[in-house]
């Protein structure tokens, strides 16, 4: 006479609800072939998404950055840092 041995959600344990925390792969930079580039995504004058609308490389000194606007394609804006405008005088 054989036992229920296999218990079913023991074999089942790493199937479903496994969150791994493995990094996206996004295209790499090929500005510094370091960075990658991630998407960034805006909302509209209306409150619309604009999905992916800009990609920012991930090294922050390089600064690589393409978006597309009113459907023209804008790379290496300047990047602005949070604050306002921060002259460089020090
Ligand atoms: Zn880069």
């Amino acid at each position: 006479m054989r036992g229920p041995l296999a218990v079913p959600w023991s074999l089942q344990g790493s199937g479903n609800g496994e969150r791994e925390m493995e990094p996206r792969s996004w295209p790499i930079c090929q500005q510094c072939k370091n960075g990658q580039l991630l998407p960034l995504s805006d909302f509209g004058s209306q409150g619309a998404p604009i999905y992916y609308k800009a990609w920012v490389c991930s090294n922050p000194s390089c600064g690589f950055n393409i978006k597309i606007r009113n459907g023209d394609v804008y790379i290496n804006e300047p990047i602005n840092s949070g604050a306002a405008f921060t002259p460089r005088s020090r």
